[in-house]
C-alpha cells in the first residue's frame, strides 16, 4: 500500500494524457483567496457533519483512548468541488446497468458454469475453496430460498484511444462489484453538499457557469438501494414464524464507514417502514439461529426475549479473509447461507463477481458473454465496456500474459490482481514482475492481468482528516444496480423479479496513486459535473 503523504504529491502532474473537459474549461476549479478558502470550507466541516457525510476517526487521527466510546465523526475524504465528467461517459455506464444485472444474475444462477470457472482457483486459493465448500454443504441438503438479491456496483474509467487523442470518450470497466458495494450512502451527500455550495454561492463565481444546475445530476443511490431491500423484504413474504420480520445489515466491528451504512439503513426504515439491526459478523452464532423449518431467527442483544424472523441479510462483511479469524466465522456464514432468509448476496452470486470471473467473461471471442446475455444488442453494449482481461495460467492467452507481467517494460502498463475485494490487493506495474518472482508459479494462476485504464487527469482538491490537498486527479465512476431474481434449478436459468439501476458513486484519487478505496485511506468522495 502507499502511504497516505503520496497521494496528490504531483502537483504539476495532469498524467500522461491532456484532460479533455480540463481543455473546455482550464481555470476549473478556480484558485481560491485565502478569505474564499476559508468560507468554503467553514461551510463544507459543518454542513457535512449536520447531514452524515462523516466517517468515524482513525485511531491515527484520534486515538481510541480519546475516543473510548466511539462517539466522534469526522467529514469523510471529499472533493471541494464537483468534478468533470464527459456526459456521454456517464449516460454509456448508466444505459448498461441493467444489462450487467442480467448478466450477473445469470452467471450466479449456473452453478456448473461456477464451477467450471473457480475450479482452477480451488487448490491455490483457500478463501475461494471456503466459499464454495460453503455452496457444497448447502447444496447437500438443498436451498432453503430461491430468492437472490444483488446490490451491484460496476466502476469505470473513462478511456481515450491513444492512437486517436480525438476520440469520443468511452468507460472501460475497472471491476463488477457482488458483495459490500458500498459509499452509495455517501454518494447521495456528497452530491448534495456540492449542490449546496453552489446555491448558496461558496464557490467563486467563475464556477457558475461550470456548475450550471443541469450538469449536476441527483445522486439517488440511498432511495434506490433502499427500494431494492424493500423489494427482497416484500418478495420474501410475512413472517410465518409468528415473530414480525427484520432486514440484518452484516457488519464489521469496529467499522470506520458506518454512516454510509445508515444513510441506506435509515431510507429503509422511513421509506418503507422496514425494520433493521446491525448485526457484526462475529455474533451470527451467538445472536441468530435456523428454526426447524430454516428460518432464520434473530435475538436483539437489547431484547433477547422478543426475535425476528430475518427476512434479508446484507452483507457489509464477509467478503475478506482476514475477518474469517475463526471457524466459527466459517459456521456463521454457513448458518446464513442454509437459512431461508435472502441473501445479498449469496455465496454463488459473491463468486460470480471475482476478478477470474470477469476475465473469463473479457477474454477476446469468449462465448460466455452471448451465453449470458443472449440480447445482442445488449452484450455488445457490455462488450464495449470490457477492457483487456488475460488469465495467468498456462493457456496461450496465460502464456501471452506471463511474458507481458514479467518483461520489465511491458509490465508497466498492466496491474495484476488476486481475487479479492476491498483495495489494497493489487499489484501495479513496475511491482508485477518482483511480485511474481517471490510467489510460487503454481499461485500465478489466481491472479489476473489487467490492462491499466489511463483516464485523462483534472485539477481538483480534496479534503481529508481536516487538510487540504490539492492537484492532478482522475475519477472512477460506479454505477449502482439492483437485482432481485428467482433462482433456477442451478442451469442458468432464473427469473428476474425486478432489476434496475440504482444510482452513482463518482471517486476520486490523486493521478499519482493507484488505488481508490477511500476508507483505506485513498482518494475520495466526489460528485459529477457533467459536461
Ligand atoms: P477492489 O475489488 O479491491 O476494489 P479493483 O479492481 O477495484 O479492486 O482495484 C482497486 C483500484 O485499483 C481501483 O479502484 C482503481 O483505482 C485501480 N485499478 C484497478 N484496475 C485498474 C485498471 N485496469 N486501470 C486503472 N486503474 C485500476
Ligand atoms: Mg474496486
Ligand atoms: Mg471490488
Amino acid at each position: 500500500q502507499q502511504p497516505e503523504e503520496d497521494i496528490l504529491k504531483d502537483r504539476s502532474g495532469l498524467g500522461s494524457t491532456d484532460a479533455m473537459a480540463t481543455q473546455v474549461y482550464p481555470n476549473y476549479p478556480p484558485d481560491l483567496t485565502p478569505e474564499q478558502e476559508h468560507y468554503l470550507l467553514a461551510n463544507l466541516k459543518d454542513w457535512s457533519i449536520a447531514h452524515g457525510l462523516a466517517v468515524r476517526p482513525t485511531t491515527a487521527y484520534v486515538p481510541t483512548k480519546q475516543d473510548p466510546s466511539v462517539a466522534l465523526a469526522t467529514t469523510a475524504p471529499i472533493t471541494l468541488y464537483p468534478s468533470l465528467f464527459p456526459r456521454i461517459c456517464f449516460e454509456q455506464a448508466r444505459s448498461v446497468a441493467k444489462a450487467y444485472n442480467e448478466l450477473y444474475s445469470a452467471i450466479a444462477s449456473d452453478e456448473e458454469w461456477l464451477k467450471g470457472t473457480v475450479e482452477e482457483l480451488l487448490d491455490i486459493d483457500d478463501f475461494i475453496a471456503e466459499l464454495w465448500k460453503v455452496h457444497l454443504d448447502v447444496k447437500k441438503e438443498g436451498y432453503a430460498q430461491p430468492l437472490n438479491l444483488g446490490l451491484f456496483r460496476s466502476d469505470y474509467m473513462v478511456h481515450i484511444d491513444p492512437s486517436d487523442p480525438t476520440s469520443r470518450p468511452t468507460v472501460k470497466q475497472v471491476e463488477f462489484n457482488t458483495i459490500a458495494s458500498s459509499f452509495g450512502g455517501l454518494s447521495t451527500q456528497v452530491s448534495a453538499l456540492h449542490k449546496h455550495l453552489h446555491s448558496i454561492e461558496a464557490y467563486p463565481d467563475s464556477t457558475s457557469s461550470v456548475i450550471a444546475d443541469t450538469a449536476l445530476p441527483d445522486a439517488t443511490s440511498v432511495p434506490k438501494l433502499a427500494h431494492g431491500m424493500a423489494a427482497a423484504h416484500q418478495a420474501y413474504g410475512p413472517s410465518s414464524s409468528g415473530h414480525p420480520t427484520c432486514v440484518i445489515f452484516l457488519v464489521q466491528e469496529p467499522e470506520r464507514n458506518v454512516f454510509d451504512q445508515r444513510h441506506v439503513e435509515y431510507a429503509l426504515n422511513k421509506n418503507h417502514g422496514v425494520r433493521t439491526f446491525r448485526l457484526p459478523f462475529h455474533r451470527v452464532l451467538k445472536d441468530t439461529r435456523v428454526d426447524s423449518e430454516r428460518r432464520l431467527l434473530y435475538a436483539p442483544p437489547h431484547k433477547p426475549d422478543k426475535p425476528f424472523e430475518v427476512s434479508l441479510v446484507y452483507f457489509r462483511a464477509g467478503y475478506s479473509p482476514d475477518e474469517y479469524t475463526t471457524p466459527d466465522h466459517w459456521k456463521g456464514r454457513l448458518q446464513i447461507e442454509r437459512s431461508a432468509a435472502i441473501k445479498c448476496p449469496s455465496v454463488l452470486t459473491q463468486l460470480a463477481g471475482t476478478k477470474k470471473v470477469q476475465q473469463v467473461l473479457a477474454t477476446p471471442h469468449s462465448p460466455h458473454l452471448a451465453k449470458f446475455l443472449p440480447d445482442k444488442d445488449q452484450a455488445s453494449e457490455v462488450l464495449k465496456t470490457f477492457a483487456p482481461i488475460y488469465p495467468m495460467d498456462k493457456s496461450e492467452a496465460g502464456l501471452e500474459a506471463r511474458s507481458f507481467a514479467q518483461d520489465a517494460e511491458k509490465c508497466k502498463r498492466y496491474v495484476l490482481k488476486p481475487q479479492r475485494e476491498g483495495g489494497g490487493n493489487n499489484i501495479y506495474r513496475s511491482n508485477i514482475p518482483g511480485f511474481l518472482q517471490e510467489i510460487p508459479e503454481e499461485k500465478w494462476p489466481a491472479h489476473i492481468l489487467m490492462e491499466m485504464i489511463e483516464p485523462p487527469a483534472q485539477q481538483n482538491v480534496i479534503f481529508r482528516n481536516g487538510e487540504v490537498q490539492s492537484g492532478g486527479v482522475i475519477c472512477e465512476l460506479g454505477v449502482y444496480g439492483a437485482c432481485l431474481w428467482e433462482q433456477g434449478d442451478g442451469d442458468g436459468k432464473r427469473e428476474v423479479v425486478e432489476s434496475s439501476e440504482a444510482g452513482y458513486l463518482l471517486r476520486t484519487k490523486g493521478s499519482g496513486s493507484e488505488e481508490g478505496g477511500v476508507a483505506a485511506g485513498f482518494g475520495s468522495v466526489d460528485s459529477a459535473c457533467l459536461v
